[in-house]
């Protein structure tokens, strides 16, 4: 629930091999997508021309008089969509539109639109070699960069297989993307690491095919899930079936660990898992590790929405009872990083509401997914405490964050992360709770059914996939600990005599 944390984007694509308007499937897959970003909306569509439609905040409802302007607006049989919360580029509004997604780059004769989740590493480095073949290339967000770099190889190597080699090869980060080629081919691909979700599935006729970050995105639409693609992988979407090709042969896996904790939607399956049924697990899990917390507590409290499953599982293996009295005002939808941090008190009001009679004297353990900076956590502690609780324990899913992403996660400085100096003691110290535990790693591997080594952990344990990433975090570190002034987001500024 820690809202203070943004995460980057949510794609979805289909094409109808019958032809037939496939603007629906591609709104619909968004709709279920929205939580994967709040900032920015877009959907791009083909038919043998490309069409394009952006604006700022969530997805509209479209009310039923409107329905034949949309479709006018968004014809044909393939398209895209997306939306963004911003992890590169500006942050001013004008910016936040001139980025949002999904883009269409021109190179000569060719067109090329893709959608993109993710984050580059090597931003600086690679903006440098595209303004060669781009001399007005001002650099607005990561899919722009990615989908001239597309362009550039495609104009110089002819076909798209090469083209994709050469950004996962070059492009370091978190790549998902799903595109249309100037000849309206959909295809995705995933970087060579498979940092962020992307699936395929088609519908039960097999006449439409669709790639979406996540599967309720297909569930949405009544799709068969069908794969998740591979790390280094590209897929065409065809008449007959989806072609795979691996490109790149996969390095080390590393999923980004934080998408079961709490990007990704209860009801979406990743790694073959339902990620409630992870979540429950993770509930478990931290009562079999903190006992003594469990034989403390009276109460179990979530921080609704993406803690309630843990709690569930919780109350499940102990005798304690998960007691629902904090209610998330479903209609608020503002995060709070997007408010000034005076501001963020009022906004956990107006986001929750906790039923005070229920806590009076009582030892409450609180579940949260995670603590990032603490102020959210802070406050909603503050909170019980003058409702009458008598202690709060802390619970949390996702291991101590202690470093910032370079994966389009919204945590980009040591400073920031209330975890990247403090022990749980002193941490529950600064946030006002009697106690903070966090779930063994071991413990949540082993409730996501993957291997250790199939995971990013390097917001956790300061190892991080890539190299330049890597680079980056252990610098950054060193000049955080001697007292540096950090700027956000390093990888967008010159970090070439970095060491
Ligand atoms: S560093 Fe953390 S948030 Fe970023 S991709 Fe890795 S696990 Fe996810």
């Amino acid at each position: 629930m820690e809202n203070s944390v943004g995460m980057d984007c949510g794609v979805f694509s289909a094409i109808d091999f019958k032809r037939k308007p496939i603007f629906p499937y591609v709104y619909w897959g968004m709709r279920a997508q929205n939580h994967r970003g709040h900032q920015s909306h877009g959907f791009l569509s083909f038919d043998g021309r490309f069409h394009t439609h952006h604006s700022l905040d969530l997805i509209p409802k479209i009310k039923k008089n409107d329905i034949q302007q949309w479709l006018d607006h968004l014809p044909g049989y393939i398209a895209i969509g997306n939306v963004r919360y911003t992890t590169s580029g500006k942050l001013d509004e004008k910016a936040l539109i001139r980025g949002t997604q999904p883009v269409l780059v021109k190179k000569g004769k060719l067109k090329l639109a893709i959608s993109f989740n993710g984050n580059v590493v090597n931003t600086v480095q690679q903006k440098k070699e595209l303004c060669k073949a781009f001399p007005d290339f001002s650099y607005e967000c990561d899919a722009e960069l990615i989908c001239r770099k597309l362009a550039v190889e495609l104009v110089e190597k002819r076909d798209l297989q090469s083209a994709v080699k050469s950004c996962m090869n070059e492009i370091e980060g978190a790549i998902s993307v799903t595109g249309i080629t100037p000849d309206g081919n959909l295809f995705a691909f995933k970087d060579i690491h498979g940092l962020r979700p992307l699936c395929g599935g088609c519908d039960h006729d097999r006449n439409v095919r669709a790639f979406s970050s996540e599967t309720v995105g297909l569930d949405i639409n009544d799709f068969v899930r069908d794969f998740e693609i591979r790390p280094g992988e590209l897929v065409m979407a065809t008449k007959d079936g989806f072609e795979h090709d691996q490109l790149v042969a996969a390095r080390k896996k590393a999923f980004c660990a934080f998408e079961f904790a709490y990007f990704a939607r209860p009801d979406s399956k990743l790694n073959g898992k339902h990620v409630y049924e992870v979540r429950e697990e993770f509930g478990r899990n931290l009562g079999n590790e903190y006992p003594d917390i469990v034989k403390d507590a009276d109460l179990i409290l979530s921080l609704p929405e993406t803690s309630d499953d843990a709690a569930f599982g919780l109350q499940d293996g102990t005798e304690l009872r998960w007691e629902r009295c904090t209610r998330r005002h479903r209609y608020v939808t503002e995060r709070a990083f997007i408010l000034l941090s005076r501001e963020r008190y009022s906004t956990i009001n107006r986001k929750i509401n906790i039923i005070d009679h229920k806590l009076e004297g009582k030892n409450l353990i609180v579940v949260d997914d995670s603590i990032v900076r603490g102020d959210t956590t802070k406050v909603v502690v503050e909170k019980m405490r003058r409702l009458g609780a008598k202690k709060v324990h802390l619970l949390i899913t996702f291991p101590r964050i202690l470093g910032p992403c370079f994966y389009g996660v919204d945590m980009a400085t040591y400073g920031e992360l209330i975890g990247s100096t403090r022990e749980p003691e002193e941490i529950a110290q600064a946030i006002g709770a009697d106690t903070v535990n966090y779930q063994s790693l071991d413990g949540f591997v082993k409730a996501t059914g993957m291997k250790k080594d199939e995971l990013c952990f390097g917001c956790v344990t300061g190892q991080y996939p890539t190299p330049m990433a890597q680079r980056l975090a252990n610098w950054m570190r060193r000049r955080f600990e001697s007292g540096h002034k950090e700027t956000g987001r390093i990888y967008e500024v010159n970090v070439e005599n970095i060491t």
